[in-house]
């Protein structure tokens, strides 16, 4: 297994994307802590252990809004307590709040980036300190930590009524390209997944019609909706040593969305 006895933190894992990421780490002999923001998707969370404890895995759920500093290091402490240390980090904890961009208000501005942006800087920072304190620990990898960011093609696809959610994308890039350049020396991998169109909650609008499903292909060349595996199995990838010389990239998983197939001229 790639991932034998790694502790590795989950945000926004009690459904879509970080629920398969989470299924397919635990798969890999990783103990994954199951974020979920709120008591309303508790229920979402334990469920997803119970699923990964009866494929032979194991883990905890543990509430944070990564939104809130002290909730975040009240995670972490309390997986350290748990477990002694984590060793990964998927940042994936995002919510969309769309609106016209002159009817856009404040609040729906700092939710989303409170969220997306501000959720990955605080937990990012606290993965750090402990991939410091711990340095390289060769029985589980030859890196000192892995952060994987949830980033999206809307990192370098504009996206018009959606300016919040795209700002907060454009800025995880920055961040994630900033940590490596700091912290690779330190043996730290950070990389980021830019997901295309995933069939999940937070996109039901882009798939849940025939007619909708129909316009969302003309955006993918390749033909068919992304699903949540398709990143699960691509965090594995980035989380293990077999993408040990992949520092600061964006891992494209798009079904070739971000090669602007509105310029395709042969049919
Ligand atoms: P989703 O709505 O199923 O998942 C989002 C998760 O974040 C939920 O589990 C939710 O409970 C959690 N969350 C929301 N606010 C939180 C908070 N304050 N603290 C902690 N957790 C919180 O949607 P998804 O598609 O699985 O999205 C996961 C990530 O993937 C997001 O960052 C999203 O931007 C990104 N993404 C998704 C797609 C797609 O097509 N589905 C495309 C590109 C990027």
């Amino acid at each position: 297994m790639k991932l034998q006895n790694q502790i590795a933190i989950i945000t926004g894992a009690s459904s879509g994307i970080g629920k398969s990421v989470a299924k397919c780490l635990a798969l890999e002999g990783a103990k994954v802590v199951i974020n979920y923001p709120f008591e309303k998707t508790k229920d979402d969370a334990q469920a997803v252990l119970d699923e990964i404890k009866q494929a032979g895995g194991d883990g905890m759920i543990c509430q944070c809004d990564v939104s809130k500093e002290d909730e975040v290091q009240n995670m972490f402490a309390q997986t350290i307590q748990q477990y002694g240390t984590v060793d990964i980090l998927v940042n994936n904890a995002g919510i969309q709040v769309d609106s016209p961009f002159e009817k856009m208000t404040l609040s729906q501005w700092n939710a989303v980036i409170g969220v997306n942006l501000t959720g990955q800087f605080l937990c990012a920072r606290e993965a750090i300190k402990e991939f410091l304190r711990r340095g390289v620990d060769e029985t589980k990898s030859v890196a000192a930590g892995k952060i994987i960011h949830m980033s999206s093609v809307h990192q370098i696809i504009p996206w018009a009524g959606h300016a919040n959610y795209a700002t907060s994308k454009g800025g995880i890039n920055m961040l994630m390209q900033t940590l490596s350049q700091e912290f690779a020396p330190k043996k730290i991998r950070i990389n980021s997944i830019c997901p295309g169109a995933i069939q999940t909650p937070i996109n039901t609008d882009a798939w849940s019609t025939p007619e909708a499903l129909n316009n969302l292909m003309k955006l993918i060349p390749y033909k068919r909706i992304g699903q949540p595996e398709d990143i699960g199995k691509a965090a594995v990838w980035l989380a293990s040593d077999d993408s040990d010389y992949v520092n600061g990239t964006s891992l494209f998983v798009d079904g070739g969305m971000t090669l602007f197939p509105g310029f395709t001229t042969n049919g």
